[in-house]
């Protein structure tokens, strides 16, 4: 394949969560066209304003590794002899100009799938129409393409399992596109200086001491991840076993913040396993990997299918329940003071790191909505705001999902608090790492403090109520009062 732009031609690349040079079909085929390419980030000014209940956005956390993550493409992009525009602004009014100003042919992407993020696509299209320029839009998000389903999209199955299979049988995994190693030089043009936090009306994170992994964005530090997670420290042989963990950086893989910001391609990691099945072990622990990234997968295909619905209310299933808007228990909820362990250690982990273990969103998810009965879309926007690997479709897919108003939910089930919190964490390792207060409760007594006698208190230094919240709500009362209001909503 020729690297080198033989055309005349010049094709803009407009970059969103894609920051990758790796695996990339709109730069490839640019390329491959003989074109000269011209990257572009623009930080869209919407994606930093607040959520409906208020909540910045994009959170201090995410907001950094986003920093990080746009100025290692720049530097990768610099090191093959080409670079990148950046701005701030909107892409509709930016990228016209661009246009005009540098006699672009043509504006290649990757499509998203949800609502704000196709606004901006057809905003951007409709923009471009009068200077009569090609626009394309590459699907490059996820492990399986669009065009290799076995069904169209309108007959998506709507439970997983049946689309994992269907998928599984019929479907390939499409081979990762070559990284090119050198790239026409750039035009003679204002790059564009990478805002700061500050700028982007965002604080310096203030890592905690306690955060287990430092995040650092970009694709360097997402393929840094991954060889250290499989190849230097084997963990994928044992990924099936431990990935329910709380405790560490290496229960799970730590990916998906690369991910969300498509700083890694999921045919990336696919190929890395398979080179590990290849060299070190297959076994079910490297098939769950792919197992969960078809979760991901899953989500962005049904936010495809059903469009908005995925931010009702009512979700994918239409269900009309009357949810809480109680500000002050939801304010116990995202302030870890709710008197349940698991769920306090989760939310402090949460607001100090911006991550949290798969298990403990399913936790503090599921208490939300079952235990305080607090409208799920408070928590989503949560998360939103928080979350250093925030993805649209899995944050709002999973919530859904949680909260029992997803596509394939099976009625009211709810999360066990307490017996999640000794199965999961059985010595307090976990409990005891995020809620110091705690720390001299033994492991059998410290996932339900409540139960400490006067004595036990004063033994282990705490005293409930004062150092540590009562809980907020009786876990199986308030469990069967919100099934009679979720039984009782109508469709
Ligand atoms: C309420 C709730 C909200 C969530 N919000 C997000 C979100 O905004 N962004 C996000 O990436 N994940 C989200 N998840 C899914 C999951 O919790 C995270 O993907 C996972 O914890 C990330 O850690 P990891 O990369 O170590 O995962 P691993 O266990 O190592 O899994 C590998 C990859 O598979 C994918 N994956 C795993 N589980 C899921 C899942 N349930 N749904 C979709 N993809 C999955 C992720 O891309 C992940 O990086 C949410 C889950 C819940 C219950």
């Amino acid at each position: 394949m020729k690297l080198l732009g033989m055309s005349n031609k010049k094709i803009l690349i407009w970059y969103r969560n894609d920051l990758r040079i790796h695996d990339h079909e709109p730069m490839y085929q640019a390329i491959k066209e003989g074109a000269l390419i011209i990257p572009l980030y623009c930080f869209d000014i919407r994606q930093f304003k607040t959520t409906s209940y208020g909540f910045p956005k994009t959170g201090n956390f995410r907001g950094q590794f986003l920093l990080e993550s746009v100025a290692n493409l720049r530097q990768s992009l610099q090191d093959l002899g080409s670079n990148l525009i950046v701005r701030k602004g909107y892409p509709e009014k930016i990228i016209p100009e661009l246009i005009k100003e540098l006699e672009i042919d043509a504006v290649y992407f990757h499509e998203e799938v949800t609502s704000e993020e196709t606004t901006v696509e057809k905003e951007v299209k409709q923009a471009l129409k009068p200077l009569k320029v090609k626009v394309q839009g590459f699907w490059g998000s996820t492990l399986y393409h669009w065009d290799d389903l076995p069904f169209e999209v309108n007959q998506l199955p709507e439970v997983f399992t049946s689309f994992r299979k269907k998928v599984e049988k019929s479907s390939t995994v499409n081979p990762t596109l070559i990284t090119p190693i050198k790239l026409l030089p750039f035009p003679n043009i204002e790059l564009g200086k990478i805002p700061t936090l500050e700028e982007l009306g965002l604080e310096k994170p203030d890592y905690h001491s306690r955060g287990m992994l430092n995040f650092k964005g970009g694709e360097t530090g997402g393929i840094k991840r991954l060889k250290e997670y499989f190849w230097e420290r084997n963990c994928l042989k044992e990924y099936k076993e431990t990935r329910n963990g709380m405790l560490g950086a290496d229960y799970s893989s730590k990916f998906s913040p690369w991910l969300a910001q498509g700083c890694l391609s999921p045919r990336y990691i696919y190929e890395e396993v398979q080179k590990y099945e290849d060299a070190r072990v297959k076994n079910n622990s490297t098939y769950w990997l792919i197992f969960e990234l078809l979760w991901r997968d899953y989500f962005r295909f049904i936010c495809a299918k059903h469009g908005n619905k995925i931010f009702y209310e009512s979700g994918l299933q239409g269900l009309d329940i009357p949810w809480k808007e109680d500000k002050e228990r939801f304010k116990l909820w995202q302030e870890s003071k709710t008197g349940y362990p698991l769920v306090d250690a989760n939310m402090r982990e949460i607001a100090a790191t911006g991550f949290m273990s798969n298990r403990g969103r399913q936790n503090v998810a599921s208490f939300l909505t079952k235990n305080l009965g607090i409208n799920w879309i408070m928590g989503a926007e949560w998360f939103e705001s928080l979350l250093i690997d925030y993805d649209v479709c899995s944050n709002y897919g999973n919530w859904n999902y949680t909260a029992g108003v997803g596509n394939d939910a099976r009625g009211f089930r709810y999360f066990n608090i307490p017996k999640q919190s000794k199965d999961y964490d059985p010595k307090g390792d976990y409990l005891r790492h995020w809620l110091p207060e705690l720390k001299m409760i033994p492991g059998d007594k410290i996932h339900e403090p409540w139960k400490l006698s006067q004595d036990e208190q004063k033994r282990y230094n705490v005293r409930i109520g004062v150092d540590y919240p009562r809980p907020v709500v009786d876990f199986f009362k308030s469990v069967k009062a919100n099934e009679k209001v979720y039984n009782s909503a109508t469709k």
